[in-house]
C-alpha cells in the first residue's frame, strides 16, 4: 500500500522547494524588455543579491545553472595555461576541477576525502611551493554537495595570506548560500559562485558570479569572451547587457519574491533556522545508529553543513530506503553522489525553504520507512529531533 498522496517534499538539495509566492510571481504574462516595471526591478534584485551574499562588491547574473556560473568564473579570471588549486572535498570539488580541465586549464588537486573538512595547512605549503606564483586561483566548495562537508573559508584566506599568494580565493556557495553562515567582504573571498535553485529558492537557471576589485584587475588584464565577461552585466548602460541578451523574465520575478522572503526572515534568522533544523536531522541519525548501521557521513559537527545531511546505511539499503520513502510515503531523499557504491548512501535535502514539521516529517518517514523494510535502528531518534527544534525556537 501506499501513503503517498498530499503535498510531495522533495527533500533532494537542489532543485529546492519552492515557496508558493515564488511560483505565484512568476505565473503571468511575458513583461516588456525594454522598459517598465521588469527593468526597475532588475536593478534592486543586484543590490539585494549582493545583501544576501554580504557584499559591497559587485554581481554579475548568467541565465545558467552552477555548472554555467562555475565555467563563467574561470573564464573571467583564467587563461588557458594557467593553473588553479583546487581543495577538493567531494564530488563537487572534482567537477569544478574537471571544468578547469576543459577550459584549458592545469587543475592541481589536494584531494582530503570524502568524509572530512580541506586542512587550510596543506593548502599554505602547496601555495608556498608555487615560487613562481603559477597559480592564478584556489578554488573552494563553502558546502560540497555529495559529501554535504562544510569547508572553513576564513582558514582558507588565512593560509593565502599566510603563504604571501597572489592567488584569488574562489568560492562555491551554490549549496550554501541563504542556508550555512556566510560573509563575502568579511571572509575575504575575491570571488563567489552562486545559483538559483538551493537556499535561493527560485528554480534553476539563474547563476550569480560575485567578485570583489581584486578580482576584478585580474578580469582586465585577461581575455574574455564577449558573452563570459562579467564587465558588462556588472555595470550594464543598456537592459539587455544584464544577461548578454533577452532577460530571464519570469525566474527574475521568482528570485524578486525569494529576495523578499529571505530579506523579510533576515539572514540570521534564516542560518538559526537551517542550524537547528539539520541538528534535529543528526540527533535522529545519532539514535538510530545507536541500534542500527546509519551514521552521518562527516562525524565532525562543525564540518557537517545546514544545507545538506549526508547519511550511510550500508548494503544498499541507503538506496531501497529511499525509493519506499519516495514511492510509498511522500517524501523523496536525495541520491548518494559522488560514492562507490552510491546505494550505501543517501543525502537529506533540508535547504530552503523547509521548516520544522518539514524536517520533524523526514524523520518520522525514514523511521517508518526503516521499520517497513526490516532495517534495524536505534530508539528515541522523533523525540530528539523534536528536543532539538524545541531548544532552538
Ligand atoms: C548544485 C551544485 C553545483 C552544480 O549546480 P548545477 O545547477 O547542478 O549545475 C555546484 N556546486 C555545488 C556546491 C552545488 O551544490
Amino acid at each position: 500500500m501506499t501513503l503517498a498522496a498530499g503535498r510531495h517534499y522533495l527533500a533532494i538539495p537542489g532543485p529546492s522547494v519552492m515557496p508558493d509566492p515564488v511560483l505565484a510571481a512568476m505565473h503571468r504574462p511575458a513583461p516588456n524588455i525594454y522598459e517598465g516595471e521588469l527593468v526597475d526591478m532588475t536593478a534592486t534584485i543586484a543590490a539585494d543579491l549582493k545583501r544576501i551574499a554580504v557584499t559591497e562588491h559587485q554581481v554579475a547574473i548568467y541565465i545558467a545553472n552552477g555548472h554555467g556560473a562555475w565555467e563563467a568564473a574561470l573564464a573571467n579570471v583564467c587563461a588557458p595555461g594557467e593553473t588553479v588549486l583546487c581543495c577538493v572535498t567531494g564530488r563537487f570539488g572534482e567537477g569544478w576541477a574537471e571544468m578547469a580541465r576543459g577550459l584549458g586549464l592545469v587543475a592541481e588537486e589536494i584531494d582530503f576525502g570524502l568524509s572530512s573538512a580541506l586542512d587550510a595547512g596543506r593548502i599554505e605549503a602547496a601555495l608556498r611551493e608555487d615560487r613562481a606564483g603559477r597559480i592564478r586561483a584556489v578554488l573552494v566548495n563553502h558546502v560540497d554537495t555529495a559529501t554535504t562537508v562544510r569547508n572553513d573559508i576564513a582558514a582558507v584566506r588565512a593560509a593565502i595570506d599566510a603563504a604571501g599568494h597572489p592567488a584569488l580565493l574562489m568560492v562555491d556557495c551554490i549549496a550554501s548560500l541563504g542556508c550555512d553562515p556566510f560573509e563575502m567582504d568579511a571572509l575575504g573571498a575575491d570571488v563567489v559562485v552562486a545559483a538559483s535553485q538551493k537556499g535561493l529558492m527560485t528554480p534553476p537557471g539563474l547563476g550569480f558570479l560575485f567578485f570583489n576589485e581584486r578580482a576584478d584587475a585580474v578580469q582586465r588584464a585577461n581575455k574574455v569572451s564577449g558573452y563570459w565577461s562579467w564587465t558588462v552585466r556588472a555595470r550594464p548602460e543598456m537592459f539587455y547587457q544584464f544577461f548578454g541578451g533577452t532577460a530571464p523574465t519570469h525566474h527574475l520575478y521568482g528570485l524578486r519574491t525569494a529576495l523578499d522572503m529571505l530579506l523579510a526572515e533576515g539572514l540570521e534568522a534564516i542560518w538559526h533556522r537551517h542550524e537547528v533544523l539539520s541538528g534535529a536531522i543528526w540527533a535522529a541519525v545519532d539514535a538510530w545508529g545507536q541500534g542500527g548501521a546509519m551514521r552521518l557521513n562527516v562525524p565532525r559537527p562543525e564540518e557537517r553543513s545546514f544545507a545538506v545531511t549526508s547519511v550511510h546505511l550500508p548494503e544498499g539499503k541507503a538506496e531501497e530506503l529511499r525509493r519506499f520513502c519516495s514511492e510509498r510515503l511522500g517524501v523523496t531523499l536525495g541520491i548518494g553522489l559522488g560514492r562507490d557504491p552510491g546505494v550505501d548512501y543517501l543525502r537529506v535535502g533540508h535547504m530552503g525553504h523547509v521548516n520544522a514539521h518539514m524536517v520533524l516529517g523526514v524523520v518520522g518517514v525514514m523511521e517508518a520507512g526503516m521499520a517497513a523494510l526490516s532495517i534495524p535502528f536505534g530508539p528515541g531518534a522523533g523525540s530528539a529531533a523534536a528536543e532539538v527544534v524545541a531548544r532552538g525556537c
